[in-house]
Protein backbone atom coordinates (compact mmCIF):
# COMPACT_ATOMS: atom_id res chain seq x y z
CA UNK A 1 0.00 0.00 0.00
CA UNK A 2 1.38 3.40 -1.18
CA UNK A 3 0.07 6.77 0.81
CA UNK A 4 0.28 9.46 -1.54
CA UNK A 5 1.87 12.46 -0.23
CA UNK A 6 1.32 15.52 -0.94
CA UNK A 7 3.95 17.27 0.35
CA UNK A 8 6.89 15.51 -2.18
CA UNK A 9 4.42 16.16 -5.05
CA UNK A 10 3.26 20.14 -4.05
CA UNK A 11 7.86 20.47 -3.80
CA UNK A 12 8.50 18.80 -7.33
CA UNK A 13 5.45 20.89 -8.59
CA UNK A 14 6.90 23.87 -6.71
CA UNK A 15 10.16 23.82 -8.59
CA UNK A 16 8.94 23.02 -11.80
CA UNK A 17 6.82 26.03 -11.69
CA UNK A 18 9.85 28.23 -9.32
CA UNK A 19 11.87 27.27 -12.77
CA UNK A 20 9.80 28.64 -15.35
CA UNK A 21 8.87 31.89 -13.55
CA UNK A 22 12.89 32.60 -13.05
CA UNK A 23 13.25 32.12 -16.87
CA UNK A 24 10.31 34.72 -17.30
CA UNK A 25 11.75 37.17 -15.26
CA UNK A 26 15.50 36.59 -16.57
CA UNK A 27 14.17 37.75 -19.96
CA UNK A 28 13.61 40.69 -18.67
CA UNK A 29 9.44 40.27 -18.19
CA UNK A 30 7.80 40.96 -14.72
CA UNK A 31 6.94 38.36 -12.59
CA UNK A 32 2.96 37.06 -12.19
CA UNK A 33 0.93 38.46 -10.27
CA UNK A 34 -2.08 37.42 -8.34
CA UNK A 35 -5.02 39.50 -6.00
CA UNK A 36 -6.38 37.38 -3.33
CA UNK A 37 -9.29 38.93 -1.33
CA UNK A 38 -10.44 37.82 1.77
CA UNK A 39 -13.86 38.96 3.88
CA UNK A 40 -14.87 38.27 7.39
CA UNK A 41 -13.09 35.85 10.07
CA UNK A 42 -13.41 32.40 9.27
CA UNK A 43 -10.07 31.32 10.84
CA UNK A 44 -9.69 28.26 8.81
CA UNK A 45 -9.74 30.86 5.79
CA UNK A 46 -7.21 32.54 7.41
CA UNK A 47 -4.84 29.67 7.45
CA UNK A 48 -5.14 28.77 3.61
CA UNK A 49 -4.84 32.28 2.61
CA UNK A 50 -1.51 32.79 4.35
CA UNK A 51 -0.41 29.27 2.92
CA UNK A 52 -1.29 30.57 -0.47
CA UNK A 53 0.60 33.83 -0.11
CA UNK A 54 3.02 32.09 1.26
CA UNK A 55 3.63 29.33 -2.13
CA UNK A 56 3.43 32.43 -4.06
CA UNK A 57 6.31 34.12 -2.85
CA UNK A 58 8.48 31.00 -2.65
CA UNK A 59 8.26 30.41 -6.53
CA UNK A 60 8.31 33.92 -7.12
CA UNK A 61 4.39 35.09 -8.21
CA UNK A 62 3.70 38.70 -6.58
CA UNK A 63 0.78 38.92 -4.78
CA UNK A 64 -1.88 41.67 -3.66
CA UNK A 65 -3.86 40.89 -0.57
CA UNK A 66 -7.15 42.47 -0.04
CA UNK A 67 -8.50 41.34 3.54
CA UNK A 68 -11.62 43.05 4.59
CA UNK A 69 -13.18 42.17 7.91
CA UNK A 70 -16.53 43.60 5.56
CA UNK A 71 -17.45 44.87 2.46
CA UNK A 72 -20.83 45.12 1.00
CA UNK A 73 -21.17 43.04 -2.63
CA UNK A 74 -21.09 46.17 -4.71
CA UNK A 75 -17.94 47.14 -3.56
CA UNK A 76 -16.47 43.94 -4.22
CA UNK A 77 -17.59 43.65 -7.64
CA UNK A 78 -16.38 47.50 -8.26
CA UNK A 79 -12.76 46.10 -6.63
CA UNK A 80 -12.52 42.96 -8.38
CA UNK A 81 -14.02 44.86 -11.92
CA UNK A 82 -10.60 46.84 -11.31
CA UNK A 83 -8.34 44.03 -11.09
CA UNK A 84 -10.18 42.52 -13.68
CA UNK A 85 -8.50 45.60 -16.08
CA UNK A 86 -5.19 45.84 -14.38
CA UNK A 87 -3.14 44.65 -16.93
CA UNK A 88 -0.39 43.51 -14.42
CA UNK A 89 -3.05 41.03 -12.64
CA UNK A 90 -2.75 37.57 -14.26
CA UNK A 91 -5.00 35.42 -11.32
CA UNK A 92 -8.23 36.81 -9.18
CA UNK A 93 -9.08 34.52 -6.14
CA UNK A 94 -12.05 35.56 -3.90
CA UNK A 95 -11.43 33.05 -0.83
CA UNK A 96 -14.45 31.36 -0.18
CA UNK A 97 -16.75 30.86 1.64
CA UNK A 98 -18.10 34.15 1.77
CA UNK A 99 -20.40 36.37 4.54
CA UNK A 100 -24.15 35.03 4.21
CA UNK A 101 -25.08 39.20 2.78
CA UNK A 102 -22.43 38.13 -0.46
CA UNK A 103 -24.05 35.98 -3.40
CA UNK A 104 -20.24 33.78 -3.70
CA UNK A 105 -22.05 32.92 -7.43
CA UNK A 106 -22.51 36.40 -8.31
CA UNK A 107 -18.67 37.06 -7.15
CA UNK A 108 -17.49 34.25 -9.08
CA UNK A 109 -19.69 35.69 -12.48
CA UNK A 110 -17.84 38.73 -11.78
CA UNK A 111 -14.49 37.39 -12.05
CA UNK A 112 -12.81 37.38 -15.48
CA UNK A 113 -12.84 33.38 -17.25
CA UNK A 114 -9.33 34.55 -18.01
CA UNK A 115 -8.11 35.48 -14.77
CA UNK A 116 -10.32 32.91 -12.91
CA UNK A 117 -7.26 31.16 -11.48
CA UNK A 118 -9.55 28.82 -9.09
CA UNK A 119 -11.79 27.69 -12.09
CA UNK A 120 -14.79 28.40 -10.87
CA UNK A 121 -16.63 30.90 -13.22
CA UNK A 122 -19.48 29.11 -15.06
CA UNK A 123 -17.67 29.76 -18.67
CA UNK A 124 -14.92 27.81 -17.01
CA UNK A 125 -16.75 25.13 -16.23
CA UNK A 126 -18.27 24.66 -18.95
CA UNK A 127 -14.93 24.14 -21.06
CA UNK A 128 -14.36 21.55 -18.50
CA UNK A 129 -17.54 20.01 -19.39
CA UNK A 130 -17.21 20.31 -22.86
CA UNK A 131 -13.71 18.53 -22.97
CA UNK A 132 -11.67 21.57 -23.72
CA UNK A 133 -10.28 22.95 -20.00
CA UNK A 134 -8.75 26.13 -19.65
CA UNK A 135 -8.67 26.39 -15.62
CA UNK A 136 -9.49 23.41 -14.28
CA UNK A 137 -10.70 24.04 -10.55
CA UNK A 138 -7.52 23.82 -8.44
CA UNK A 139 -8.36 20.27 -5.92
CA UNK A 140 -9.58 18.09 -8.85
CA UNK A 141 -6.10 19.77 -10.20
CA UNK A 142 -3.62 18.84 -7.80
CA UNK A 143 -5.60 15.53 -7.40
CA UNK A 144 -4.50 14.91 -10.85
CA UNK A 145 -0.99 16.00 -9.90
CA UNK A 146 -1.04 13.98 -7.21
CA UNK A 147 -2.17 10.80 -9.02
CA UNK A 148 -0.10 11.06 -12.12
CA UNK A 149 2.98 11.58 -9.67
CA UNK A 150 2.60 7.82 -8.84
CA UNK A 151 1.89 6.46 -12.09
CA UNK A 152 -0.86 4.40 -10.61
CA UNK A 153 -3.21 2.85 -13.24
CA UNK A 154 -5.90 5.51 -13.59
CA UNK A 155 -7.03 4.74 -17.09
CA UNK A 156 -10.17 2.94 -18.24
CA UNK A 157 -10.94 1.63 -14.72
CA UNK A 158 -14.74 2.15 -12.13
CA UNK A 159 -14.54 5.01 -10.08
CA UNK A 160 -16.88 6.33 -7.79
CA UNK A 161 -16.66 9.77 -6.58
CA UNK A 162 -18.59 10.94 -3.52
CA UNK A 163 -19.63 14.39 -3.54
CA UNK A 164 -21.08 16.36 -5.96
CA UNK A 165 -20.10 20.08 -5.58
CA UNK A 166 -19.08 22.50 -8.07
CA UNK A 167 -15.71 22.95 -6.71
CA UNK A 168 -14.62 19.46 -6.55
CA UNK A 169 -17.43 16.55 -7.31
CA UNK A 170 -18.43 17.82 -10.60
CA UNK A 171 -15.20 18.89 -11.66
CA UNK A 172 -13.16 15.37 -11.17
CA UNK A 173 -16.58 13.83 -12.43
CA UNK A 174 -15.18 15.51 -15.96
CA UNK A 175 -11.63 15.31 -15.87
CA UNK A 176 -11.89 11.53 -14.52
CA UNK A 177 -14.35 10.22 -17.50
CA UNK A 178 -12.67 12.19 -20.46
CA UNK A 179 -9.30 11.46 -22.05
CA UNK A 180 -6.69 10.29 -21.55
CA UNK A 181 -8.46 9.00 -18.26
CA UNK A 182 -11.72 6.91 -19.86
CA UNK A 183 -12.56 5.86 -16.82
CA UNK A 184 -16.23 5.00 -16.18
CA UNK A 185 -17.56 7.36 -13.48
CA UNK A 186 -20.07 7.33 -10.74
CA UNK A 187 -20.96 10.50 -9.45
CA UNK A 188 -22.80 9.95 -5.68
CA UNK A 189 -24.41 12.26 -3.21
CA UNK A 190 -26.34 12.21 0.31
CA UNK A 191 -29.52 10.87 -1.62
CA UNK A 192 -27.85 8.26 -3.21
CA UNK A 193 -28.82 4.57 -2.04
CA UNK A 194 -26.81 2.10 -0.94
CA UNK A 195 -23.58 3.92 -1.11
CA UNK A 196 -21.06 1.48 0.25
CA UNK A 197 -22.47 -1.18 -2.08
CA UNK A 198 -21.89 0.89 -5.47
CA UNK A 199 -18.49 2.31 -3.82
CA UNK A 200 -17.17 -1.35 -2.96
CA UNK A 201 -17.38 -1.72 -7.23
CA UNK A 202 -14.67 1.01 -7.20
CA UNK A 203 -10.92 0.43 -8.36
CA UNK A 204 -10.87 4.49 -7.79
CA UNK A 205 -13.09 5.71 -5.01
CA UNK A 206 -12.96 9.66 -4.30
CA UNK A 207 -14.43 11.50 -1.06
CA UNK A 208 -15.33 14.42 -0.76
CA UNK A 209 -18.40 15.28 1.23
CA UNK A 210 -17.26 17.20 4.76
CA UNK A 211 -18.17 14.24 7.24
CA UNK A 212 -15.29 13.33 9.55
CA UNK A 213 -14.28 9.80 9.25
CA UNK A 214 -17.31 8.77 7.57
CA UNK A 215 -15.87 6.05 4.97
CA UNK A 216 -14.81 3.11 6.49
CA UNK A 217 -13.77 -0.48 4.90
CA UNK A 218 -16.94 -1.90 3.98
CA UNK A 219 -16.80 1.26 1.10
CA UNK A 220 -13.74 -0.55 -0.02
CA UNK A 221 -12.91 -2.56 -2.59
CA UNK A 222 -9.75 -4.48 -2.28
CA UNK A 223 -6.97 -3.11 -3.92
CA UNK A 224 -8.64 0.54 -4.35
CA UNK A 225 -7.18 3.32 -5.26
CA UNK A 226 -8.38 6.21 -2.41
CA UNK A 227 -8.49 10.08 -2.30
CA UNK A 228 -9.21 11.63 0.50
CA UNK A 229 -10.47 15.46 0.21
CA UNK A 230 -12.29 15.92 3.28
CA UNK A 231 -10.86 18.45 5.82
CA UNK A 232 -12.76 18.55 8.44
CA UNK A 233 -11.52 19.84 12.01
CA UNK A 234 -12.98 18.35 15.27
CA UNK A 235 -11.72 17.79 19.22
CA UNK A 236 -9.81 14.45 20.06
CA UNK A 237 -8.90 14.83 24.27
CA UNK A 238 -9.79 18.42 24.16
CA UNK A 239 -7.27 18.88 21.11
CA UNK A 240 -7.99 20.30 17.59
CA UNK A 241 -7.10 17.68 15.28
CA UNK A 242 -8.03 18.04 11.11
CA UNK A 243 -9.71 14.10 9.94
CA UNK A 244 -10.66 13.68 6.62
CA UNK A 245 -13.64 12.18 5.45
CA UNK A 246 -11.89 8.68 5.51
CA UNK A 247 -11.58 6.24 8.50
CA UNK A 248 -7.74 6.25 7.61
CA UNK A 249 -6.52 3.25 9.66
CA UNK A 250 -9.70 1.15 8.78
CA UNK A 251 -9.14 1.65 5.03
CA UNK A 252 -5.69 1.70 5.03
CA UNK A 253 -5.46 -1.77 4.69
CA UNK A 254 -7.61 -2.77 2.18
CA UNK A 255 -6.36 -0.03 -0.59
CA UNK A 256 -3.35 -0.16 -3.12
CA UNK A 257 -2.65 3.71 -2.44
CA UNK A 258 -4.50 6.40 -0.48
CA UNK A 259 -3.98 10.16 0.91
CA UNK A 260 -3.50 11.05 4.16
CA UNK A 261 -5.26 13.75 5.60
CA UNK A 262 -3.29 15.94 6.45
CA UNK A 263 -0.21 15.95 3.71
CA UNK A 264 -2.49 14.98 1.06
CA UNK A 265 -4.63 16.70 -1.29
CA UNK A 266 -4.29 19.55 0.42
CA UNK A 267 -0.80 20.24 -0.38
CA UNK A 268 -1.10 19.70 -4.22
CA UNK A 269 -4.68 22.07 -4.59
CA UNK A 270 -2.18 24.81 -3.32
CA UNK A 271 0.33 23.57 -6.36
CA UNK A 272 -2.62 23.60 -9.33
CA UNK A 273 -3.34 27.29 -7.84
CA UNK A 274 0.31 28.20 -8.62
CA UNK A 275 0.02 26.73 -11.81
CA UNK A 276 -3.11 28.09 -12.78
CA UNK A 277 -1.94 31.84 -12.18
CA UNK A 278 1.38 30.72 -14.43
CA UNK A 279 -0.99 29.55 -17.04
CA UNK A 280 -2.87 32.96 -17.21
CA UNK A 281 0.48 34.32 -16.95
CA UNK A 282 1.51 33.16 -19.97
CA UNK A 283 -1.34 34.19 -21.65
CA UNK A 284 -1.25 37.23 -20.28
CA UNK A 285 2.50 37.56 -21.76
CA UNK A 286 1.84 36.50 -24.85
CA UNK A 287 -1.29 39.40 -25.41
CA UNK A 288 1.32 41.91 -24.74
CA UNK A 289 0.11 42.30 -21.18
CA UNK A 290 4.15 42.57 -19.94
P1 LIG B 1 -20.03 20.58 -0.07
O1 LIG B 1 -20.67 20.70 1.27
O2 LIG B 1 -20.18 21.67 -1.06
O3 LIG B 1 -20.55 19.23 -0.76
C1 LIG B 1 -20.59 18.04 -0.06
C2 LIG B 1 -21.11 16.95 -0.96
O4 LIG B 1 -21.11 15.73 -0.21
C3 LIG B 1 -22.56 17.17 -1.44
O5 LIG B 1 -22.66 16.81 -2.78
C4 LIG B 1 -23.37 16.23 -0.54
O6 LIG B 1 -24.52 15.70 -1.18
C5 LIG B 1 -22.37 15.13 -0.30
N1 LIG B 1 -22.65 14.42 0.95
C6 LIG B 1 -22.77 14.96 2.19
N2 LIG B 1 -23.02 14.01 3.08
C7 LIG B 1 -23.07 12.84 2.41
C8 LIG B 1 -23.32 11.51 2.79
N3 LIG B 1 -23.55 11.18 4.05
N4 LIG B 1 -23.29 10.56 1.83
C9 LIG B 1 -23.06 10.90 0.53
N5 LIG B 1 -22.82 12.15 0.12
C10 LIG B 1 -22.83 13.11 1.04
O7 LIG B 1 -18.51 20.26 0.23
P2 LIG B 1 -17.15 20.53 -0.60
O8 LIG B 1 -17.14 19.73 -1.84
O9 LIG B 1 -16.88 21.97 -0.66
O10 LIG B 1 -16.10 19.91 0.43
C11 LIG B 1 -16.12 18.57 0.80
C12 LIG B 1 -14.97 18.30 1.76
O11 LIG B 1 -13.76 18.56 1.08
C13 LIG B 1 -14.95 19.22 2.99
O12 LIG B 1 -14.42 18.50 4.08
C14 LIG B 1 -14.01 20.33 2.60
O13 LIG B 1 -13.39 20.94 3.72
C15 LIG B 1 -13.02 19.56 1.78
N6 LIG B 1 -12.30 20.37 0.78
C16 LIG B 1 -10.97 20.21 0.70
C17 LIG B 1 -10.23 20.90 -0.22
C18 LIG B 1 -8.77 20.65 -0.30
O14 LIG B 1 -8.03 21.48 -0.80
N7 LIG B 1 -8.29 19.50 0.15
C19 LIG B 1 -10.85 21.90 -1.09
C20 LIG B 1 -12.29 21.93 -1.00
C21 LIG B 1 -12.99 21.19 -0.07
P3 LIG B 1 -25.76 16.61 -1.66
O15 LIG B 1 -25.29 17.32 -2.90
O16 LIG B 1 -26.83 15.63 -1.91
O17 LIG B 1 -26.04 17.56 -0.52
Amino acid sequence: MIILDGKEVNSFWKNKIQNEVLQFVEQGLRPPKLAIIKIGHNPASAIYVKRKIESCQQVGINTIFHNFEEIAQPQLIELIEKLNMAEDVDGILVQLPLPISISENQIIQSISPLKDVDGLHPLNIGLLACGQPRFIPATPLGITYLLDYYKLPLTNKSMVIIGRSNIVGRPLFHIFSAPPYNNTVTLAHSKTPHLNALAQHADILMVAIGKPNFINETFIKPGAIVVDVGINRIQIDGKDKVVGDLDFERVKEFCSAITPVPGGVGLTTIAALLQNTLSAYKNNISNGRC
